[in-house]
């Protein structure tokens, strides 16, 4: 088996879920573990919170029910709630919780056949303008759902922040002030912050809270330092560097030879590519770490392997240990390198890449 993996500390994954309380003290915290985890994996992220969080989210019915069908028995919020009628009877059967966005959804629920009561987050568009109510439907809708008896009478009232990374964006305080007017006027408790509201706005706490990236130990905003709030990193992708060999001046490195040597060098190939989930699009200097040195990355990535300029290390030789980002280093920053988000990094993980659980 080649020696590329990516270990996960559960530990870490509970004390970074006991800081986003900490952080909120009069919240309870939905753990939201959609994308398998934000790539940590699905059943066993699920099974390392039972006992701390209340409830988990994902953001589709299927994996509600993967988690279901693994035992889990916390209840789950889904977050884009269901795309067809008949996935009600799932939801109920499984005792689902669903967050609806759209009128069409609201109808499919007040015209259940099977008894209910189903439990309802309600999503209210409060200026992201990708999903959820208007202020003005949600007059319409409210009093309807409040009488039904096919809906639970907690409805929570819920909103996405669009900006809450950026410290300076005024549309969060709005935001903010329109869910919490609108939750007021009908009487419901409420929901707003993920991440990097937790962190950043505590004004945005509320009956409960949805945290997901930084569970994983990264801060969710370039604005927002993950050290400063203790946040531990709970995966690690490690590999080793399969082979090396010394190039002239003027000689490339890797398709198209987007790298040039411009001294005598020494390169290091490590067995992890695009195929993985490792983005193609890092460019020359993009940092590895080659046991426990940052090293510049060469050449383009390629499907299975990517190259690192090793001259600086001189001892570096085949079957020494790489961290393409972890502990030591950190995925925001390969992330940007990359002109991405270490979100897309996490979650674009590869099922070629086994996770190795850590217990402590
Ligand atoms: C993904 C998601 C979250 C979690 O966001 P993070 O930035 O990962 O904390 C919260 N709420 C909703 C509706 C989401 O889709």
């Amino acid at each position: 088996m080649r020696p590329t993996t990516a270990t996960v500390r559960l530990d870490a994954i509970v004390s970074n879920y006991q800081l986003a309380s900490r952080m909120a003290p009069g919240s309870k915290n939905i753990a939201v573990i959609k994308a398998n985890a934000y790539g940590h994996g699905l059943v066993q992220v699920a099974r390392a919170l039972q006992g701390h969080a209340p409830a988990l989210a994902v953001a589709f019915i299927d994996e509600a029910i993967q988690l279901r069908e693994a035992g889990i028995d916390t209840p789950i919020l889904v977050l884009q709630g269901i795309h067809h009628q008949d996935e009600i009877a799932e939801a109920e059967a499984a005792d689902i919780w669903l967050m609806l966005h759209h009128k069409r959804q609201l109808e499919w629920v007040l015209s259940l056949n099977t008894p209910g009561p189903v439990t309802v987050w309600l999503k209210l568009d409060t200026g992201m303008h990708r999903l959820g109510l208007a202020p003005a439907e949600l007059d319409g809708v409210c009093a309807d759902l409040i009488a039904s008896e096919k809906v639970h009478r907690d409805l929570v009232l819920c909103t996405h922040l669009a900006s809450a990374d950026d410290m300076d964006d005024p549309l969060t305080a709005q935001q903010i002030s329109l869910v919490r007017s609108c939750a007021a006027r009908h009487g419901l408790a409420t929901s707003i912050a993920n991440s990097a509201a937790i962190l950043g706005w505590p004004e945005s706490h509320a009956d409960w809270n949805r945290p997901g990236y930084m569970l994983y130990g990264n801060s969710p905003g370039s604005s927002l330092d993950t050290g400063s709030f203790g946040l531990s990193p709970a995966m690690t992708l490690k590999s080793v560097i399969v082979a090396t060999r010394c190039i002239a001046v003027g000689e490339g490195v890797g398709y198209n030879s987007r790298w040039v040597a411009q001294r005598p060098s020494k390169i290091g190939t490590i067995a992890i590519g695009y195929g993985d989930g490792y983005p193609r699009h890092a460019p020359n200097g993009t940092p590895v770490l080659v046991n426990g040195e940052r090293v510049p990355l060469v050449g383009r990535v390629s499907m299975d392997a990517l190259s690192v300029d090793l001259t600086d290390l001189e001892k570096a030789e085949a079957g020494d240990p790489v961290e393409l980002w972890g502990q030591q280093l950190s995925v925001n920053e390969v992330a940007s390198a990359a002109g991405t988000i270490g979100y897309q990094l996490l979650a674009g993980l590869t099922g070629r890449v086994p996770l190795d659980f850590i217990q402590d």
